[in-house]
C-alpha cells in the first residue's frame, strides 16, 4: 500500500518447504498457477519434502492442486512447472540446506515459506541461519503463531533471532481478502460514518463466523486447536481491530499496525463469564477425536473495548463448525431512535451497516421506512452498497495469491505484526489456560443456547441468511 517509505527489493526465488502438504495443494499451486497466468512468476519456486519424491512426482501432485482448486491453465501451469525444482532432505541435515542453496542458484533474496508443521520451525530456522541462506532473505510463516501467549513470545523470539521483523511475513488469510480490506476502507472514506462509529450511536456489533461442515477428517489437529486458537486469536480478532481501530495516518504497513495493536491492547482479557464454548454432537466419533474430548469446535466470547470510543459496547463474537450455513458476517448495530414521534411498535431491528465476508461479499445499509397507506407505520429495508461473488472468481485475486505476491514484493501491509500477534494472543490467553466446559449441540443449529445470554437485552442474534 502507499504513505510510507518505499518498498524493499522484490525477493528472486521462493523455497516451500512442506511442499507435499495439504496447504501447498489446496492454497500454494493454485496461487503460483494464478501468479504465472498474471505474468508475475517470474522467480524459481523450489519445493522440499522428506517424502522421497523426485521432481516429476512434484509436477504431478502442483497439476493435481491447481486440477482440484480453481482449474488447469494449460499456459500458465507450463510456466509454473518451469520454475519448479525440488530438493529432498532431512530438515536437521545440513546437506539439505547445502542443496537448497545449489538450486537457489544465482538468488540473493529468497523467501522461505515454512508451510510445515510449527514443530519444525526452530530446526530450520537455525539451518537458514547456520547455511547463511536467511542473509536478505523473508520468511513467510503460517498461522498459528504460537499456541498462546507464552509461545507466541517464544516463536517470534526465535524468528527474530535470525530475521528482522521487516522480513517476517506472518501470514493470516483473512488479511488478504478483498471484503476484509474493505472494512477499513469504507469505514474511513465515508464521511457520514465517521460522527456515528461510537458508544453513542452504536448499540452493539456482532459477528459471526459460521461452518456448516465439521473437521472433514483434520480431527487430529483440531483436538490441539479448538475453536479459539483456529479462527478467533487470529483471523475475528483481527476483523474486530479493523472495525474498533481508530484512523491510521495512511495506509502505510506501520501505520495501520500501530492502530490494530493499540486497539487490541485496550480489548479486556477474556473472563470465562464472557465465554460459551459448545461441541457439535457427533464430534467426539470423528476419526483421531477422543471419546471424551472437551475441545471446543464452538465458542461465543463478549468482548469490550476500553476505550474512549467504545466504552460499554459489546463486541459479540461466535464462531462454529457444523452451524447452519458456511458464512461469515459482521452487524454493526445503531441505537433506535426515542419512539416518541410515531405509535407503533419498537421494531426488532435498529439501523445497521451490515458487512458480508464469505462466502458472498457484500456491504449493506438498514434503515426504516414508512409502509404506503395511511398509518404512518414503517418497516425494514436494506440498501446494498456491495454485492458480489466470493473473491477468487471473475478474474479477481484469491488471498493466497495476494499474499503470496505482497510476501514476495516486501509489502507487510496485509500480514501480522508481533505486538499485533501478541496482544490477541493476551485477549484469549485467560480462556485457553483455563479450558472450561463445553455445552453440546446440533449439527445444523445455531450452537448452544446458552450463548443466547450475551445477546438477550440486545434483540437477539443477527443471524446471517
Ligand atoms: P501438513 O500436516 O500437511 O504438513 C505439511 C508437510 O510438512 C507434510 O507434507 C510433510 O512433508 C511435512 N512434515 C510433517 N510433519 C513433519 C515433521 N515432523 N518434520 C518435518 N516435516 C514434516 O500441514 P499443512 O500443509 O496442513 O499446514 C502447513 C502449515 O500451514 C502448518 O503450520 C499449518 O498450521 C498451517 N496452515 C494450514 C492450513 C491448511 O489449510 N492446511 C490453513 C492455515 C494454516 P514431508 O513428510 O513430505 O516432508
Amino acid at each position: 500500500m502507499t504513505g510510507g517509505p518505499s518498498l524493499p527489493l522484490a525477493s528472486d526465488a521462493l523455497v516451500l518447504f512442506g511442499v507435499t502438504g495439504d496447504l501447498a495443494y489446496k492454497k500454494i499451486f493454485p496461487a503460483l498457477q494464478a501468479m504465472a497466468k498474471r505474468g508475475t512468476l517470474g522467480f524459481p519456486v523450489v519445493g522440499v519434502a522428506r517424502s522421497g519424491w523426485v521432481r516429476d512426482q512434484l509436477v504431478e501432485r502442483a497439476r493435481a492442486s491447481v486440477t482440484e482448486y480453481g482449474g488447469l491453465d494449460p499456459s500458465a501451469f507450463a510456466i509454473l512447472e518451469s520454475q519448479l525444482r525440488y530438493v529432498e532432505g532431512d530438515y536437521h541435515d545440513p546437506d539439505t540446506f547445502r542443496r537448497i542453496r545449489v538450486e537457489l542458484q544465482h538468488a540473493q533474496r529468497p523467501t522461505f515459506y515454512l508451510a510445515i508443521p510449527p514443530s519444525v520451525f526452530p530446526a530450520i530456522v537455525q539451518r537458514l541461519a547456520d547455511c547463511g541462506c536467511s542473509k536478505g532473505a523473508r520468511v513467510v510463516v503460517e498461522k498459528p503463531f504460537g499456541r498462546s501467549l507464552e509461545s507466541a513470545r517464544a516463536l517470534n523470539q526465535l524468528l527474530l533471532r535470525t530475521f528482522p521483523e521487516e522480513s517476517i511475513f506472518r501470514i493470516d488469510h483473512y488479511l488478504g481478502k478483498e471484503a476484509v480490506q474493505n472494512i477499513l476502507y469504507f469505514r474511513f472514506a465515508n464521511a457520514f460514518l465517521d460522527p456515528i462509529w461510537n458508544r453513542r450511536y452504536v448499540e452493539n456489533v456482532q459477528m459471526t463466523m459460521a461452518e456448516d461442515f465439521g473437521v472433514v477428517g483434520r480431527g487430529k489437529l483440531y483436538e490441539e486447536t479448538g475453536v479459539i486458537r483456529d479462527v478467533i486469536q487470529n483471523h475475528l480478532l483481527q476483523v474486530v481491530s479493523y472495525l474498533a481501530m481508530e484512523a491510521p495516518s495512511s495506509t502505510y504497513a506501520e501505520a495501520i499496525h500501530d492502530e490494530q495493536a493499540k486497539v487490541l491492547r485496550t480489548i479486556r482479557p477474556l473472563t470465562t463469564e464472557n465465554l460459551v464454548s459448545g461441541q457439535y454432537r457427533g464430534y467426539r466419533d470423528e476419526p483421531d477425536v477422543a471419546p471424551d474430548s472437551q475441545v471446543p469446535t464452538y465458542a461465543a466470547i463478549r468482548l469490550y473495548v476500553d476505550s474512549w470510543r467504545w466504552e460499554g459496547v459489546p463486541f459479540i463474537v461466535r464462531a462454529g463448525k457444523r452451524l447452519k450455513m458456511t458464512c461469515t458476517e459482521v452487524r454493526v448495530e445503531f441505537k433506535t431512535p426515542p419512539p416518541v414521534v410515531f405509535h407503533e411498535p419498537a421494531p426488532p431491528e435498529g439501523n445497521y451497516v451490515r458487512f458480508r465476508l464469505s462466502p458472498q461479499v457484500a456491504i449493506a445499509l438498514g434503515a426504516r421506512v414508512k409502509s404506503p397507506g395511511e398509518a404512518m407505520v414503517g418497516e425494514p429495508i436494506e440498501l446494498k452498497l456491495v454485492d458480489g461473488p466470493e473473491q477468487g472468481t471473475g478474474g479477481q485475486m484469491d488471498a493466497y495469491e495476494r499474499l503470496l505476491g505482497d510476501a514476495m514484493a516486501g509489502d507487510a501491509t496485509l500480514f501480522a505484526r508481533q505486538d499485533v500477534v501478541e496482544a490477541a494472543w493476551a485477549i484469549v490467553d485467560p480462556l485457553i489456560r483455563t479450558p472450561q466446559p463445553v455445552h453440546a449441540y446440533e449439527p445444523g443449529s445455531w450452537g448452544p443456547g446458552d450463548a443466547d445470554r450475551f445477546v438477550s437485552g440486545i434483540g437477539g442474534w443477527n443471524a446471517p441468511e
